[in-house]
């Protein structure tokens, strides 16, 4: 009998409990569908899935199997497939944002009602959101205790790699992916974004395994500059699950137990992720709505034509540290730790714009886009979410630039330079941005859109406002 196993961010063949699971039945059919949740990724998200879809599908094709792309409705074309391929079950992996839980709750429903086995298997997540609570059994709102309930939590042993998948009697059709057109609105912005993406469960691996070789050691005195290569770069892997968490929890212990002085320090952040699940499932709307209701009397700008807004999505404010992240984010399609919290920072107080503006932008351009913790660190940085960073606390990017990038060559990197020669990297981005943008080479003539203590001052007297109300 044939299971079919339904591929949805989990491009890997180790530790995937929905695969492992469809492979000890027998023949395995694994499609993926193209629905209207994946129609309306952004840009960046979209094209990353292809890479991922098509790393996968070689990944399968190693292993005697292939993936099957049908696009439509998906319980319409689980239902066509299980025909096509006499399937008689649908197995896939759980995922926690509100979307899918709806989706998926239909379509388990859907199955089962037509006579088809359908079961869900956990794996995206360390923790399942509803299995860590609080002593009077409510969700955790801050991190450190939420933290300390999961440090010492068991998390199960990777479960070991499908290496031969069965292939059922009927191989159902399929599309072929380029007709799906998943990189076109990434325009010619796709083939520089392309260049930095390391796509596919090997590349995760190999990540992994440089990170615990080589820079844990470092990590927690490191992770912070901006100018060295110091952090695993597994949240794009993370996020599509060509690696799973559990696999980088027992590698990051590894690592802890050897002696290795950062490694605690990465299970943390890891865990920072497991928390951003965790309020999602808790509060849906936390990629939405301020989660401090009072929030919402704040006197945020929420216009994306606003000239400030623009100018910051375009790396054209002025503000040397905020355009080198806003350019790295546009070219790689991801950005450091440190520079999300200055540009998230500059963008919901310097200018005093909303938070959501620089989410939608952020949903747009990272390669790791992760509803969860872009909501979480949008929300923390603005003040407005749980466990957040006091909305006094303005950081300062003159500031930040001293301490995380004290010889100027993450900016060296990402900016043109009217001195000396223009690096590689900061030209890339001339190559990626539509034409329209009509950005200058050089920098000169951008004078700040904001003056750091003009923009400071605002923000503190707004937020002075908010607390009279
Ligand atoms: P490492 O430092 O090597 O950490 C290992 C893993 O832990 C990461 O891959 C990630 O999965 C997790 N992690 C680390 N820091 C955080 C954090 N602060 N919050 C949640 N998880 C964390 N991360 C995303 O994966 N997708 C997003 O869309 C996203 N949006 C963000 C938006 C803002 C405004 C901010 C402030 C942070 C955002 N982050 C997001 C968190 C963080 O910036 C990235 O996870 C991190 O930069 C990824 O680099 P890395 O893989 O080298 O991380």
């Amino acid at each position: 009998q044939a299971t079919i196993y339904w591929v949805r961010r989990d491009f890997r063949l180790t530790d995937n409990a929905a695969l492992t699971a469809a492979a000890a039945r027998g023949a395995v059919v694994p499609v993926f569908v193209c629905d209207g949740l994946v129609e309306s990724l952004g840009a960046a998200p979209k094209f990353r899935l292809e890479l991922a879809l098509k790393a996968f599908a070689a990944d399968l094709e190693a292993v005697g199997s292939r993936l099957i792309l049908r696009r439509g409705k998906a319980l319409d074309v689980l239902r066509d497939v299980a025909q096509d391929s006499g399937a008689t079950s649908v197995f896939w992996n759980r995922l926690y944002d509100p979307a899918s839980v709806e989706r998926d709750t239909e379509i388990k429903a859907g199955l089962l009602s037509d006579g088809l086995v359908a079961e869900s298997f956990a794996g995206a997540l360390l923790f399942e959101p509803w299995t860590v609570q609080t002593k009077t059994g409510g969700p955790y709102r801050v991190y450190s205790p939420f933290w300390r309930a999961v440090r010492g939590n068991e998390v199960s042993s990777p479960k070991p790699r499908c290496r031969v998948l069965h292939a059922p009697t009927r191989w159902p059709s399929t599309d072929a992916l380029e007709r799906w057109g998943l990189s076109v609105e990434m325009g010619r912005g796709a083939k520089v974004v392309g260049q930095h993406v390391r796509a596919g469960e090997v590349a995760a691996q190999a990540r992994l395994s440089t990170f615990c070789d080589s820079l844990v050691v470092d990590y927690k005195a490191a992770r912070d500059h901006l100018d060295v290569e110091a952090t695993s770069e597994l949240s794009d892997a993370l996020s599509l699950g060509e690696i799973s968490p559990a696999q980088v929890w027992h590698a990051g212990q590894k690592c802890l137990h050897d002696g290795a002085n950062g490694a605690e320090h990465f299970l943390k952040e890891l865990v920072w992720r497991e928390f951003a699940w965790h309020l999602m499932w808790h509060y849906p709307e936390i990629d939405t709505k301020n989660w401090r209701q009072e929030w919402d009397g704040f006197e945020w700008i929420e216009d994306a034509n606003h000239p400030h807004y623009v100018a910051w999505c375009r790396g054209q404010t002025g503000q040397p540290l905020v355009d080198a992240a806003m350019r790295e984010l546009y070219v790689t399609g991801k950005m450091h730790n440190r520079a999300r919290m200055i540009t998230a920072s500059y963008l919901t107080k310097h200018l005093g714009i909303h938070w959501r503006l620089g989410l939608r932008w952020f949903e747009s351009c990272l390669v790791d886009w992760d509803p969860a913790s872009n909501a979480m660190g949008w929300q923390w940085v603005a003040g407005s979410g749980p466990d957040a960073a006091p909305f006094f606390r303005i950081f300062n990017p003159e500031t930040q630039a001293k301490n995380f990038d004290p010889k100027g060559r993450y900016r060296e990197k990402w900016l043109p330079d009217q001195m000396f020669e223009t690096s590689e990297t900061a030209l890339q981005f001339y190559d990626a941005i539509p034409v329209s943008w009509d950005a200058n080479l050089t920098m000169s003539d951008v004078t700040p859109i904001q003056g750091l203590a003009d923009g400071r001052a605002r923000a503190l007297a707004a937020y002075e406002r908010l607390k009279s109300q």
